[in-house]
């Protein structure tokens, strides 16, 4: 079986609070505790976004931001190929490339491959579920032939 490609963002976790900062920093931003390393799925909301048609220097135009809440905890600015069709609380994906994150819509197959993947354990069940379904209908469609 293929495993879906991990999304795992790199980021740290206060031990006294349990702020989660990505990316990772060495101390909590609320007070002075040294943070554990930590890594949280690349999955989460938008909760604000943006369009710069004059971005700043080395980046092409229009550039496309926005805060995702990730699932995790911590709260980063993505780059995204665009931002039609995404409101407030959109579901998005998050991928991080050479330290810049980037935000992907996730549309509903998106959103049920997600849903199945983190059923885990469940998956197999379903599988077998899905396999006896198949099995009724054929020996229905095998008895109606008789
Ligand atoms: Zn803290």
């Amino acid at each position: 079986m293929t495993k879906p490609p991990s999304e795992l963002i790199p980021a740290s976790r206060c031990t006294r609070c349990g702020r989660v900062v990505a990316p990772p920093t060495s101390y909590c931003p609320d007070h002075p505790v040294a943070m554990e390393p930590l890594s949280i799925e690349g999955y989460g909301e938008v909760v604000s976004f943006t369009t710069l048609h004059s971005p700043p220097e080395g980046f092409s135009s229009p550039l496309h931001l926005a805060l995702v809440g990730l699932d995790g905890g911590a709260r980063l600015f993505c780059h995204g190929a665009e931002t039609k069709g995404l409101r407030v609380g959109s579901r998005v994906a998050v991928e991080e490339v050479d330290q810049v994150y980037y935000f992907s819509h996730l549309g509903v197959m998106d959103r049920a491959r997600l849903f199945w993947r983190r059923a885990g354990d469940l998956e197999e069940t379903v599988t077998a579920i899905v396999k006896s379904a198949v099995k009724r209908v054929w020996r229905r469609g095998g008895g109606e032939k008789v």
